[in-house]
């Protein structure tokens, strides 16, 4: 009897415990549907999504799309960490932010500064009342320039700054009034807005998105497509997985490999649906109107590659500089790419003002690009490592392979331009190892003038050669022209140097040990020349060409000049024949340079030197040292070498 009663006993206890179970389950079911229904709802509201809750919720099939770049041309040639995007996402543990007291706006694991939110830790309490709020300020403004360091070490940005800014915000009017009255076709192609990204800020990548969201003709965007190039940071993981999944017309995929800049540029373009691609980095923001114009050239012409007006957003302040009208992309012979602005030429003429000017290269900032002429002309070059140069190759390919470039002036863009860059490479010379490829595959005989200019990939290339078969099969299959056509063609304003033997390489003062040089933050206004040790690393390579102008900097655009019995440089001249002012002679004999107007000679003249072991001479030479016009004499001083770090082999 007791046994049966046992048994009766624990069998309603299994039964309770059953139906506790069912009910369970039964709540649940209808929890997750009230939540599903909510999301539901907030994608039909107006206005921008808020900042996801922090809550996984399983993304629809199509919107994000973990991508296995297995395709060996995508892959890269260096050792990256593998990926482990998928389980760190599911791993990422976002604290809910819910009942806290605080409640401080959290995004992945740090704290967002809104202003005039921020609360002080305790000070002293001997303090009389307005002293201490003056030290809690102290306090904070130490505690705020901190974390405004720490952003800069980590994005190469203010990214505080940022972080105050609207999402939306809008930039002021800086185009051309001329540009108002332009008319666009309204059949225009349309397109898909690729942005890559790698380890990007939040608000930065947000703002971009937005930017394009808020500017572009919805008829016009096919679609943003955000590729994330294996980021690490945290916000960039199932936060955005969620926020994206907010937002109508943008979609997320991700790499499982890190394939550089321009690597995951020909995967975003793989997958885009749009006729023309826009390729924009993470960190941009979109004048009004500044995709119709873009689109209207691209299909005009489809081998039309086109970029708008970069503007600048200031690193530190995030200001937004507009960029002076006419700019065109240009390189020089070290591959480093400038925007030029010239506003000497600048005309009158309000036509000018609308009209797209020819550009022999385009920044990477922003391209347009008709989907089909990209993938024929080979998209990004896949030997390519990580960052840098990508787009100077992509320039010379279109230009010689039969396409053009154009900047478009009634299109801008702005670019945040970095203090630094946040990447940590794995190996240190890729960008050196970048630009010895464009050098194998463009360059041709031209190159030697790159390595003079560049010892580093000299070095570099004598001990490993680039594998371009692959692309030398597309440059012969494309019918490709020579650098030559390229120089004298699309960009005969770059002087061809010279580089003859015994009259080119670092100019070397025997009296001194030292280098001439001078000081490159001045860029294309020369300044007076000083005398430093010397680099080796083609920083320092001059020309003294057969119209006897001495010409420096990497683009050769700088002369040897005279102001008063200083020597300094000064833009060269753009018409022959050269003034005497810019000639000299070399008199290799006795080492002199000879200025062949003045008949006077280069000297050297080393800091603060000469002012100790000739008191005489205190009066005539400035304490600063540098390079002066004096007398002929056979002193050390006015005895030079032009010192050649890379041999010109057959030159
Ligand atoms: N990028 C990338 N993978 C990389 C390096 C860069 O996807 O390995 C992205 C980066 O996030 C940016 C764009 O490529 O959107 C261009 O890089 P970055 O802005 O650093 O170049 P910069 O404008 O400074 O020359
Ligand atoms: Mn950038």
């Amino acid at each position: 009897m007791r046994l049966w009663s046992r048994a009766t006993a624990i069998r309603r206890r299994m039964l309770c415990l059953w139906l506790l179970l069912l009910g369970f389950a039964l709540v649940t079911l209808a929890l997750s549907d009230l939540f599903s229904r909510d999301r539901d709802h907030s994608r039909d509201k107006p206005g921008p999504p808020r900042r996801p809750l922090l809550q996984r919720i399983p993304s629809p099939p199509d919107l994000e799309l973990i991508v296995e770049s297995r395709d060996p041309a995508l892959e890269l040639g260096v050792d990256v960490a593998p990926l482990k995007s998928l389980q760190e996402d599911e791993l990422l543990f976002v604290p809910s932010v819910q009942g806290t007291k605080s409640a401080p706006q959290k995004k992945g694991s740090y704290k967002v500064l809104m202003p005039g939110t921020s609360k002080g830790t305790a000070v002293p309490g001997t303090l009389a009342h307005g002293e201490m709020g003056k030290a809690v300020r102290l306090h904070l403004d130490g505690l705020e320039k901190d974390m405004e360091q720490a952003a800069v070490q980590k994005y190469g940005f203010n990214e505080v700054v940022s972080e105050r800014i609207s999402l939306h915000r809008r930039l002021p009017e800086t185009r051309h009034p001329e540009c108002f009255g332009e008319q666009y076709s309204e059949s225009l192609p349309s397109a898909s807005v690729v942005i890559c990204f790698h380890d990007e800020a939040w608000s930065t990548l947000l703002r971009t998105v937005h930017s394009v969201l808020d500017t572009a003709p919805r008829q016009y965007l096919q679609e943003v497509l955000l590729v994330d190039d294996l980021s690490q940071h945290g916000h960039l993981k199932t936060v955005l997985s969620e926020y994206v999944s907010h937002l109508d017309g943008v979609r997320l995929i991700r790499s499982t490999r890190r394939l550089g800049a321009g690597g995951c540029r020909t995967l975003g373009a793989a997958r885009a649906a749009g006729e023309v691609l826009v390729f924009m980095d993470s960190h941009c923001e979109c004048q009004k109107g500044w995709l119709e114009p873009l689109l209207e050239r691209v299909a005009q012409d489809r081998t039309t590659v086109v970029s708008p007006i970069m503007d600048v957003i200031d690193w530190q302040t995030f200001r937004y500089n507009a960029t002076q009208w006419p700019v065109r992309g240009v390189f020089d012979w070290r591959l480093d790419f400038y925007w030029e602005s010239n506003p000497q030429l600048e005309d009158k003429d309000p036509e000018k003002a609308v009209r797209p000017v020819r550009s022999p290269a385009l920044g990477g900032e922003v391209v347009a690009i008709d989907r089909h002429f990209f993938q024929s002309v080979g998209a990004y070059d896949p030997g390519m490592l990580l960052w840098g140069a990508e787009h100077i190759e992509l320039s010379i390919r279109v230009w010689s392979c039969g396409g053009s470039m154009e900047v478009v002036p009634c299109s801008r863009v702005a670019h945040l331009n970095r203090h630094h860059l946040p990447y940590h490479f794995p190996d240190q010379d890729l960008l050196q190892r970048n630009k010895i490829r464009i050098a194998a595959t463009w360059m041709d005989a031209y190159k030697k003038i790159f390595y003079r200019r560049e010892t580093l990939a000299h070095f570099i290339r004598q001990s490993e050669s680039p594998n371009i078969t692959e692309r030398m099969r597309l440059k012969r299959s494309l019918g490709c022209r020579n650098f030559h056509w390229f120089l004298t063609t699309v960009y005969p304003q770059l002087y061809i140097p010279q580089d003859r033997p015994a009259l080119s390489g670092e100019l070397y003062s025997v009296g001194t040990g030292g280098c001439a040089d001078y000081p490159h933050g001045q860029g294309l206004q020369g300044g007076n020349m000083s005398i430093v040790p010397c680099s080796g690393t083609g920083s320092q390579h001059c020309d003294l060409n057969s119209e006897g102008e001495v010409r420096w900097g990497p683009m050769g655009a700088l002369c040897l000049d005279t102001k008063g019995d200083r020597v300094v440089l000064s833009p060269c001249p753009t018409h022959r024949p050269t003034a005497s002012r810019l000639q000299w002679k070399f008199i290799k004999l006795s080492g002199q340079l000879v200025h062949q107007q003045s008949q006077l000679c280069l000297e050297a003249v080393k800091e603060g030197g000469l002012l100790q072991s000739s008191p005489r001479e205190a009066n005539i030479y400035p304490s600063t040292g540098g390079l002066f016009l004096r007398q002929c004499t056979h002193h050390p001083r006015q005895q030079w070498h032009f010192e050649q770090v890379v041999a010109p082999k057959g030159a």
